[in-house]
Formats: C-alpha cells, sequence, structure tokens
C-alpha cells in the first residue's frame, strides 16, 4: 500500500510504535525530537532511516508545520548520523518518499540513509 500524503496522521502506524518504544530497533542516534535506526530490510550495505519523534505523515506535513526545532533536529540527526557511520569520504544518498507516486509504505516521515557501495544514477 501506498501513502496518500493528505491522510491523517495514525497513531497505529509502524514508526509510530518504533518511536514509542513499543517495538525494538537498533537505534544510532536519538536526540530530543528525532532518531535514526537501521532499516529492517536494507536496499544497500548501510541504510539507516531518519524519523521525527512528531506525528507528521510525510515531508509535505513536517515542512509545513513542524517547529523550527524538529526541523534542525532532523538535520543535525541525518547528518550526524553519517558521520558517525563514516559516510562522508564516499558519500550517501538521501529519500524522503512522500505521496502516492513516490511508493512510500509507512505513514511516518523518514528519510532513507543508503550508503556503502557506488549507488549509480537515481532510481527509476
Ligand atoms: O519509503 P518507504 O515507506 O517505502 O520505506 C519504508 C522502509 O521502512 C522500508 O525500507 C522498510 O524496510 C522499512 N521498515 C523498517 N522496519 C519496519 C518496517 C519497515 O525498517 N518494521
Amino acid at each position: 500500500m501506498t501513502v496518500d500524503a493528505t491522510q491523517p496522521y495514525d497513531d497505529a502506524n509502524i514508526f509510530a510504535k518504533l518511536v514509542r518504544g513499543e517495538i525494538p530497533s537498533r537505534r544510532v542516534y536519538e536526540d530530543e525530537h528525532s532518531i535514526v535506526f537501521h532499516d529492517i530490510a536494507p536496499w544497500a550495505p548501510v541504510h539507516l532511516l531518519a524519523v521525527p519523534k512528531g506525528r507528521y505523515v510525510s515531508w509535505d506535513d513536517f515542512s509545513a508545520s513542524a517547529s523550527a526545532e524538529e526541523i534542525v533536529s532532523l538535520t543535525r540527526a541525518i547528518g550526524q548520523a553519517a558521520r558517525d557511520a563514516g559516510l562522508v569520504e564516499r558519500g550517501y544518498r538521501l529519500i524522503a518518499n512522500t505521496g502516492l507516486d513516490s511508493h512510500a509504505e509507512v505513514p511516518h516521515l523518514h528519510v532513507h540513509i543508503l550508503a556503502g557501495r557506488a549507488l549509480g544514477p537515481m532510481l527509476a
């Protein structure tokens, strides 16, 4: 199922449970507003997901209504997790699938951090 970016936030979604600590995750970074953890089914040798702790469906509502502190937190979380994982020298790719055409599957904003091999041109 793909996520409609205009749908209301669903507190039962899998990342909401993960943020609340109701299901386990391999966390590599956490601050007041954001966490970063390993993707359960990696697309690349390094595949992390950065998520806000707040209730945002996608980049659309996050960019429109998150606080400045939340936006700064997620940005810093991504950069810090990438540095901590040693990704800066070879680089990494960020993806935030948003809305029906993006094929987003989880209705809680997440930014993919992909690295660890030459990723080639952008995905089709
Ligand atoms: O951008 P999209 O919504 O398609 O990505 C969802 C990602 O969440 C997938 O890469 C999937 O492997 C990951 N996932 C996870 N842990 C779960 C459920 C999904 O890391 N429990």
